[in-house]
C-alpha cells in the first residue's frame, strides 16, 4: 500500500468539512482558523487552553494564531483570564454564546448520518484512524495531544481522577478532554 488512495480520501473529507463549515449559517462570520481554534478551545483542559497551546495544536505562527484569537474574543466567543498562579500566563475559554455555537456543530450533521448508516463499521473506523494517528505522532515525534483518560500520567486517587504529572487532582469532566503534555501509555519507562 503506497497510501496515495487513502490521502486522497483524507483529502476530501478534509475538504468536505470545510464546504459544510463555510456553508453552515452559524459560522458565514468566521475564518477556517477561527473554527479550528474555537473547536479546540471547547475539547482542550485547563492546562492547554493558552495562546501557545492553540499554537502548538494547529501548527501555525504565532501571528496568526494570536489574530485569530483577537477575532474570536472580538465576536464574544472566548475570553482571557489571568492565571491565578502566573500572572504572565492567560487562559482561553469560550463564552456562554460560543458553547452554545460548538453544540450545535460537533459532531457536524452529515458525520452522524454517515456513521449511523455504517452501523457496527463506524466503530471499527473510529479505532482504526486513532490507531493511523497515533503511528504517524509516534513515528513522526509530535505531540499527541490525546484525551486525558489514555495518558501515562493519568491516575485515580481515593476513587478521583488524579494527574501524575501535576500531581493534582482533575474534575471527572476533565478526563474526556484534550491535554497538551498527554503522553501515550507505550512511552511509559
Ligand atoms: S494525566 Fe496526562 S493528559 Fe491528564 S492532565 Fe495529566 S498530563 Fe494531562
Amino acid at each position: 500500500m503506497t497510501g496515495t488512495a487513502l490521502f486522497d480520501l483524507l483529502e476530501r473529507l478534509t475538504s468536505l468539512m470545510r464546504v459544510w463549515n463555510r456553508q453552515h449559517p452559524l459560522l458565514a462570520d468566521l475564518q477556517p482558523i477561527q473554527v479550528s481554534a474555537l473547536l479546540y478551545l471547547a475539547r482542550c483542559n485547563h492546562y492547554s487552553n493558552t495562546p501557545l497551546a492553540v499554537t502548538e495544536y494547529l501548527g501555525l505562527t504565532k501571528g496568526t494564531v494570536s489574530q485569530s484569537l483577537k477575532a474570536l474574543e472580538a465576536k464574544g466567543l472566548i475570553v482571557k483570564t489571568q492565571d491565578p498562579r502566573d500572572k504572565r500566563s492567560v487562559h482561553l475559554q469560550l463564552t456562554e454564546a460560543a458553547r452554545t455555537l460548538v453544540a450545535e456543530l460537533v459532531p457536524p450533521q452529515f458525520l452522524g448520518t454517515a456513521l449511523g448508516r455504517m452501523g457496527g463499521q463506524a466503530d471499527e473506523l473510529e479505532r482504526l484512524f486513532g490507531l493511523l494517528l497515533r503511528t504517524i505522532q509516534q513515528s513522526e515525534e509530535v505531540p499527541s495531544f490525546g484525551l486525558c483518560h489514555s495518558c501515562r500520567f493519568h491516575q485515580q486517587h481515593d476513587g478521583q481522577p488524579f494527574c501524575g504529572l501535576t500531581r493534582e487532582p482533575l474534575a471527572p469532566a476533565a478526563i474526556g478532554l484534550i491535554c497538551r503534555e498527554h503522553q501515550p501509555p507505550e512511552e511509559a519507562a
